[in-house]
């Protein structure tokens, strides 16, 4: 491998490996953690293949699929390099890739995978969370440059949730501080909070400590609790506290209205969008009942009949009589975003979300970081790809024409395939698997 004005020898073939992604067909699998979005496919029987993980998200896992065969899971340290002996598909020849998982601070267990192989490096971010103040960021910038060594991003996946400029929030310690103003101005009211099956724990452990109160969860999130470690923060008595994080598909404006003629109550949603719902919605479940999502809500628009109270960018905004909007997000702002790529400076960029609606192609803000080099990849990589005959990697995770800079795409794509194979290799790597070692942080193919 070379400096960025050189060229990668190949991309990598389909039918290697997925992340996120759980239809047959590949040789390994990557998971990134464990939102719902991100494991569409998934199941206790599922079995196409080796499943690898974080420690942290293989120690959660039997919560969301109880009866998995857990043989199939392999945990990868996070921040360590590992080898993957994969076979090529176009010529039966063993071949290595290597991973290295960095932290996502997304949510427990969450990371990105940093690959690289004979098709250079790649880099799949899954959901992320870039705040460029904290310890961990820092931490962060510092494995990923070691790890490429002065050597080109071939490829960045990017979690382009909140690609866009209008999308400007605070860090999380900011918003659990506002989270915690809510609530000590209103001490006669019962407090409930949105959260999702996992997520958010750091912002309930801060009103726990902050107000010295237990916060209320569902059995099952006091379980995914006591896994993290969290014993003695949370309770599943409703009558020792005021404060209830509750599923967020159970938050819904009805719920409060409802909550409200016995009791005064307000409600906290925890989320990175600029506004949450259309009035007209707000007999229904505005929030959609989503797993990961922050993003499911993004349908909502600027209809001038809501009641949503704007405020400036990134402060906290209310919807309708009780229910409080704080900007604490699980993904990277535009500004982290920004921060993220101009790190990279990768060759080419993918977004991972292309739901319809309002999701931008990253290129159009971030073309100038890496446009050129896209441009001149795009025009003189096809060749090369179609020699091995195949797809490439960018071929299988596009979608729609990523030269439009507002290439709306139909469905929602959270992952990459490397290639459908043909029957025959598929036989193959069931009778032989992949075998996974730890490799040196300078090992080179
Ligand atoms: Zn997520």
């Amino acid at each position: 491998m070379g400096n960025s004005c050189e060229r990668p020898e190949r991309g990598m073939e389909s039918g290697m490996i997925s992340v996120d992604k759980w239809s047959s067909g590949s040789q390994a699998y990557f998971l990134t953690h464990l939102h719902a979005d991100h494991t569409v496919g998934l199941s206790s029987a599922w079995k196409h293949g080796l499943l690898f993980c974080s420690r942290l998200t293989s120690r959660l896992f039997p919560c969301k699929f109880p009866d998995f065969d857990l043989s199939l899971l392999r945990v990868l340290r996070v921040g360590s390099w590992h080898s993957i002996t994969l076979t090529t598909p176009s010529s039966g020849a063993p071949t290595q890739v290597y991973v290295k998982p960095i932290d996502a601070h997304h949510c427990p267990g969450s990371v990105m995978y940093l690959f690289r192989g004979k098709f250079g490096y790649m880099l799949y971010t899954g959901d992320f969370r870039w705040e460029a103040a904290g310890n961990e960021v820092q931490s962060g910038r510092t494995m990923l440059l070691d790890s490429l060594k002065k050597r080109t991003l071939n490829t960045l996946h990017l979690d382009n949730t909140y690609c866009n400029p209008r999308y400007s929030f605070p860090s999380r310690e900011v918003a659990s501080k506002q989270v915690v103003d809510i609530i000590t101005s209103h001490p006669d009211h019962d407090v409930i909070i949105a959260i999702d099956s996992l997520g958010k724990e750091d912002l309930l452990l801060y009103i726990s400590r902050t107000l010295n109160i237990k916060v209320w969860v569902w059995p099952e999130r006091l379980q995914i609790m006591h896994i993290l470690g969290f014993r003695s923060n949370f309770t599943t008595q409703t009558t020792v506290t005021r404060v209830r994080a509750v599923p967020r598909y159970s938050f819904t404006t009805e719920t409060l209205e409802g909550l409200n003629k016995t009791r005064r109550t307000i409600g906290i949603m925890p989320s990175g969008l600029p506004w949450p719902a259309k009035a007209k919605e707000k007999s229904v479940n505005v929030f959609g009942s989503s797993s990961c999502s922050e993003r499911t809500a993004q349908t909502s628009n600027d209809d001038s009949s809501n009641d949503t109270i704007s405020l400036e960018e990134g402060s906290i905004k209310r919807y309708g009589k009780y229910i409080y909007v704080v900007p604490y997000s699980a993904h990277s702002c535009f500004s982290e975003i920004k921060d993220f790529v101009e790190l990279l400076r990768p060759i080419n960029i993918k977004g991972i979300v292309s739901s319809a609606s309002c999701h931008i192609d990253p290129c159009y803000y971030f073309d100038h970081l890496c446009g050129t080099q896209q441009a001149f990849w795009r025009s003189h990589q096809k060749p090369d790809n179609e020699d091995q005959g195949g797809n490439t990697v960018e071929d299988d995770v596009r979608e729609g024409d990523v030269h439009s800079p507002y290439s709306v795409v139909r469905r929602k794509k959270r992952a990459m395939e490397f290639f459908r194979v043909s029957r025959v290799q598929v036989m193959r790597r069931r009778s032989h698997g992949s075998k996974i070692t730890d490799a040196a942080d300078d090992d080179d193919e």
